[in-house]
């Protein structure tokens, strides 16, 4: 990639991101000779399978919808966007390669919060509260009482999120969700990402 002012060939990249429609990715660059910074958009043109919601609805693969829900589930919290960006490119990058003409929307959802679970356990518990894919808010309690209850499975989970401020806000979490769901009658409809 040449510099557009100065022309000379080496550049670096600063910033990679997918366009909003997908079919881009963006880059900030800048030059290693004069510092001047630019941005390029380079085409991927990706095959991607449509995605089957739990309805039966087909409808095109946004990866930017399902990028918008983790920045959601990621917010203040010490998640790189960068690894967001690049969790998102290697899954259309697998959608892509992958010879399935359809894929279930709840794949995706188990993907990111696979990516989740294993960049930071209190973003993972917020995207599984949004999608909803615990089959119910029962299913998402019990499973934050085995985490929070320390056995060895929520142990390795809980490794590195042992900061107690991030503790009280887990607790908290559960909290708010019991009182939500003392609050709700019955639990509401899926809701696919
Ligand atoms: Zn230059």
């Amino acid at each position: 990639m040449r510099c557009p002012a100065c022309k000379h060939s080496e550049t670096s990249v600063l910033e990679s991101r997918v366009a909003p429609q997908a079919d881009a990715i963006r880059r900030r660059r800048v030059c290693d000779a004069c510092s001047h910074r630019f941005t390029t958009y380079e085409r991927v043109e990706l095959q991607l399978p449509a995605v089957v919601k739990k309805d039966g609805q087909r409808q095109p693969f946004l990866l930017d919808k399902l990028l918008r829900g983790i920045f959601k589930a990621v917010h203040r919290r010490p998640v790189a966007p960068d690894a967001v960006y690049e969790f998102g490119r290697q899954l259309e990058l697998r959608l892509a390669e992958s010879t399935d003409r359809e894929v279930a929307s709840s794949a995706l959802g188990d993907a990111a919060m696979q990516f989740l679970r294993q960049q930071d356990l209190m973003a993972y518990v917020r995207f599984a509260s949004i999608y909803k894919e615990f089959p119910d808010i029962n299913a998402l309690l019990d499973e934050l009482q085995v985490l929070a209850a320390g056995s060895p499975p929520a142990a390795e989970a809980l490794a590195g999120f042992a900061e107690p401020t991030e503790l009280a806000e887990l607790t908290e979490l559960t909290e708010s969700l019991q009182r939500a769901k003392s609050e709700e009658p019955a639990p509401t409809g899926q809701v696919s990402p």
